[in-house]
């Protein structure tokens, strides 16, 4: 089998040349990082769900007209992406206080914040993913004034997108963050939602009971990551039971 050329590689994600020109292959990986790659791990099955969950949401995305650069699923860790010009920014919006603007403003994490927040990050792992204002984006040329507004009205549709997916099966999306690319389509561009949506990226809390079925589980220690990841899963009806553990072969007499 021919060998494949890597283009880049992340702390959970490897993308490889695709099989037609414009595409990659996006490969997930199993490791786990938190706290700029400081705490990491290998969760076994943590890739498969992801690569699941991302598809679940990108083309519920592609559905309602939220375009993203998602083409189709190729089996169980890999996608097929159209390739984008990466925005260096995270798009993160809030809608209940949460992780770092609960430490940044003193606000009680669970605290539901009057409308849905949206900040931007400069993603740069040396500097720790810094919060940046509009202003910074401008003046440094990361984004113009209608990429701005573009990323705002996709930040703000793929909210109200999971927001009432994941109120459907009882789950809290307390918040998320998107990552967007361009595609040049002739004379013009276009903003897509890139990367992955995954419980890498969002904070999940179950409805009644606050369960934490996210990141945090790792980040904070809370208990078995693949096997929240697993419910989230399940109640989306996006891969029955526990897929993460092989069913041992049975003995025939
Ligand atoms: P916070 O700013 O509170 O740490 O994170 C806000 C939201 O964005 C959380 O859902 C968190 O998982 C997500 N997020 C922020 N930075 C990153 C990042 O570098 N990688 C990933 N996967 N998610 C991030």
């Amino acid at each position: 089998m021919a060998r494949r050329t890597k283009v880049y590689e992340g702390k959970a994600k490897i993308l490889y040349e695709g099989p037609e020109p414009g595409t990659y292959i996006q490969y997930f990986k199993d490791d786990a990082t938190a706290f700029n790659a400081e705490k990491r791990d290998v969760i076994d099955g943590k890739g498969v769900l992801n690569n699941r969950l991302s598809e679940y949401f990108m083309v519920g995305l592609n559905t309602i007209g939220v375009p993203t650069h998602f083409i189709r699923r190729v089996n169980m860790r890999e996608q097929l992406v159209r390739v984008v010009d990466m925005i260096p920014l995270e798009v993160v919006v809030r809608n209940i206080a949460a992780g770092s603007i609960s430490k940044r403003l003193g606000i009680e994490e669970g605290t539901q914040l009057p409308r849905p927040i949206i900040e931007f990050y400069y993603k740069d792992d040396a500097l720790g993913d810094p919060l940046v204002s509009e202003d910074h984006i401008l003046a440094f040329g990361w984004a113009t004034h209608q990429d701005l507004d573009d990323m705002v009205g996709l930040a703000a549709r793929v909210n109200d997108f999971l927001s009432g997916v994941m109120t459907g099966v009882g789950i809290k999306l307390v918040d998320f963050k998107i990552e967007i690319g361009r595609i040049y389509e002739g004379d013009f561009q276009r903003l897509v939602v890139a990367d992955e949506i995954s419980p890498d990226s969002c904070r999940l809390w179950d409805a009644k009971t606050g369960q934490k079925l996210d990141k945090d589980v790792f980040r904070r220690d809370l208990g078995n990551l693949s096997e929240a990841y697993t419910e989230v899963a399940r109640r989306l009806g996006v891969m029955p039971g526990n897929t993460t553990t092989m069913p041992k072969p049975k003995l025939m007499n």
